[in-house]
């Protein structure tokens, strides 16, 4: 599943597909976003936007 968030978002949080870590990511990514606890990527930037490599439980404007 793939999900771009607009850079209005300020936060999302994501559950990791690996290993089900929750965590909260800047929605307005510069750098790839890894999984803090599997090194799983979450979240690539996209010309400006983010894509979500991950499970969104929440976005946080
Ligand atoms: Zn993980």
């Amino acid at each position: 599943m793939e999900i771009i968030i607009s850079p209005k978002s300020k936060f999302i949080k994501v559950k990791c597909n690996k290993c089900k870590n929750e965590q909260v990511i800047f929605g307005k990514a510069a750098s790839e976003v890894k999984c803090l606890v599997c090194g799983n990527v979450l979240a690539t930037p996209t010309g400006g936007k983010t894509k979500i490599k991950a499970k969104v439980l929440e976005v946080l404007e």
